[in-house]
């Protein structure tokens, strides 16, 4: 069942239904038509559940990174220095020996004696695999798309929503709204005022057609209209990012399971193939879809291999 039957058959008002709508829009950037009920359930009771999914506070979104979170990578690269290899997507995978036999977009070739693949599922069916993977994650693979989404950050001269006793969440209910969810976005010492937008980026939406410079005028529009006040008609900057363009990501923020695929194909998502083992957040048991997944998955992983190598 997808969440769009689950929510008509849950949900009595319309008030209801597009208040759900748009929960799932938020949490896993699809429509509800794309998304699973059994996946959907599943990925919010791991994250703790409806509320803490998507509060801020004691939730999902309550902490962010001084500097911002790509220095968790910098800082393991500094201490792993050259192991680090950077613009080399894996394009080939090779276990028929002994060894994994390693290939990379650029023909360099490295050996090990086991892989632990940490991309997105969908991501690996740009990799050769020799002998060819198994029927069922084969199948898999191509059944998990990413969800769509684009960021806007709209920068202002001050936060005029605090003066205006908001917080700077906005959800918004419109079916031409660009962005359905806001956060304010200003720096904790209170510099760069901002308000960060989520937008879904799918067929049906306004969102994907316009020019960044339609974007940014429109989502002024709509921050104008829900806080009941011009001055958001006036931001000094805005940047955006659309995820969906990224080839190494495919979207974000993470994989979905349409309707059928969880009880058909999931079984096997953490499943080994030979020497090959599989991380990344979408293989976590609680917070997939997040950083804490993605940590998770990597550590269960490393286990797997611990107690192989160990024994
Ligand atoms: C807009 C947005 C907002 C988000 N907000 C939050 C948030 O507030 N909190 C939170 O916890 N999470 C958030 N997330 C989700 C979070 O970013 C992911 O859950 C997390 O990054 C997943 O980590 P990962 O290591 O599993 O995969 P990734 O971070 O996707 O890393 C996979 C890496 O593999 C690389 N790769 C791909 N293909 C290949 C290949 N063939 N060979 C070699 N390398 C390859 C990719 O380039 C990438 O660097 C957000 C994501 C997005 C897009």
């Amino acid at each position: 069942m997808s969440m769009k039957e689950f929510i008509h058959k849950v949900c009595w008002t319309n008030a209801a239904r597009s208040f759900a709508e748009l929960f799932v829009n938020l949490v896993v950037t699809a429509e509800t038509q794309q998304v699973s009920t059994l996946w959907f359930l599943w990925y919010v009771k791991i994250c703790g559940g409806t509320t803490r999914i998507y509060s801020t506070e004691n939730g999902g979104q309550e902490r962010k990174f001084v500097g911002g979170s790509g220095q968790i990578s910098e800082k393991i690269m500094a201490r792993l220095q050259d192991r680090v290899k950077l613009e080399r997507p894996v394009v080939r995978l090779d276990q028929a020996g002994e060894v994994v036999i390693v290939e990379t977009l650029n023909h360099e070739v490295y050996q090990s004696k086991f892989v632990i693949s940490a991309i997105p599922p969908v991501l690996t069916t740009k990799i050769h695999f020799n002998p060819e993977l198994p029927s069922l994650r084969n199948q898999l693979i191509h059944r998990l798309p990413m969800g769509s989404v684009i960021k806007c950050m709209v920068y202002y001269k001050e936060a005029f929503w605090r003066k205006m006793g908001y917080c700077g969440c906005l959800m918004i209910e419109d079916e031409d709204t660009p962005i359905g969810f806001t956060l304010d976005d200003t720096k904790p010492d209170g510099s760069a005022p901002a308000i960060i937008g989520y937008g879904l980026k799918s067929s049906g939406n306004s969102l994907s057609e316009k020019s960044s410079l339609n974007r940014k005028r429109k989502i002024c529009e709509y921050y104008a209209k829900v806080m009941g006040t011009k001055e958001a008609l006036h931001p000094v900057h805005y940047e955006e990012k659309d995820w969906c363009k990224e080839q190494y990501s495919g979207g974000c923020y993470t994989a979905y399971f349409p309707p059928g695929i969880m009880t058909q194909f999931g079984s096997v998502i953490r499943e080994p193939v030979g020497k090959i083992y599989f991380a990344g957040t979408e293989t976590a048991t609680q917070w997939s879809g997040y950083m804490e997944g993605a940590i998770e998955a990597g550590e269960r992983a490393a286990r797997e291999l611990y107690v192989i190598i160990w024994n």
